[in-house]
């Protein structure tokens, strides 16, 4: 049983969003926190259920242009999604889920579908599909090392002024315009599947430090080097 002051994982609609393993995001934070001895609890709020308001991290992945329409409508109805964004919590939105945060998003034949508005950016349909290794030089603001990962999508997504480019885009195509993702506050959007926070380890320690503080060092060495491998096959491709 965890204890009231674990940190609260909220994994929203995983039998809507789940494509590429972005519920492994939900598992590297666990592991990430519980290795510094942070205990955990995550929670799996299916589509037909409240989304609660009392979770420290929230997460939500890419999916189907239809999974993804419905997902927009629930999570609007709900609110609590918001309610949760507007007490503090801190929140990784991937892909479809990404596009969702915004006002508007492309739906299955282009047209526009109303998104939930707790980021300032809208989606549409692209030219054409975005496939394949993303890599990014994350904003200097937030201090993180060069993100990675694989992108599979039509949208393009256009950034507001209420929001900042979370990277500029160095390989791949991101939002189109030359930037990949954006954050305002504690939420973050991003177009990168891996699952994100497995091959970008900072940026689950950012979302975790966003909830409790200053966070002890792990020894990374061995996903270090692995990330080097990957960035540098994926630049010199
Ligand atoms: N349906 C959206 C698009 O194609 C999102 C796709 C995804 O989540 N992989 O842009």
């Amino acid at each position: 049983m965890p204890s009231d002051s674990a940190l609260r994982i909220v994994w929203i609609y995983p039998d809507l969003l789940s494509t590429y393993g972005d519920q492994g995001n939900a598992l590297v934070l666990e592991h990430r926190a519980q290795r510094r001895g942070i205990e955990t609890e995550t929670i799996h709020v299916r589509s037909a259920d409240p989304v609660p308001e009392t979770g420290d991290v929230y997460l939500i992945g890419g999916g189907e242009d239809r999974p993804q329409i419905l997902a927009a409508e629930r999570l609007r109805r709900d609110g609590g999604l918001h309610r949760a964004i507007a007490r503090g919590a801190a929140m990784l939105a991937v892909c479809a889920g990404y596009q969702i945060m915004g006002s508007t998003f492309g739906g299955e034949e282009g047209q526009p579908v109303d998104g939930i508005g707790l980021l300032d950016i809208s989606s549409a349909r692209g030219p054409a599909r975005a496939v394949g290794e993303l890599v990014a030089e994350v904003d200097a603001a937030l201090g993180l090392p060069t993100l990675t990962g694989f992108e599979n999508h039509m949208g393009v997504t256009r950034l507001g002024p209420g929001v900042r480019p979370l990277s500029k885009t160095v390989k791949g195509v991101g939002n189109g315009d030359g930037f990949e993702g954006c954050y305002a506050g504690h939420v973050i959007g991003t177009y990168l599947h891996g699952p994100a926070l497995a091959r970008n380890p900072a940026l689950a320690d950012l979302l975790l430090s966003w909830r409790v503080g200053d966070l002890a060092p792990l020894d990374d060495t061995r996903y270090e080097q692995l990330r080097q491998e990957r960035l540098s096959t994926v630049l010199a491709s």
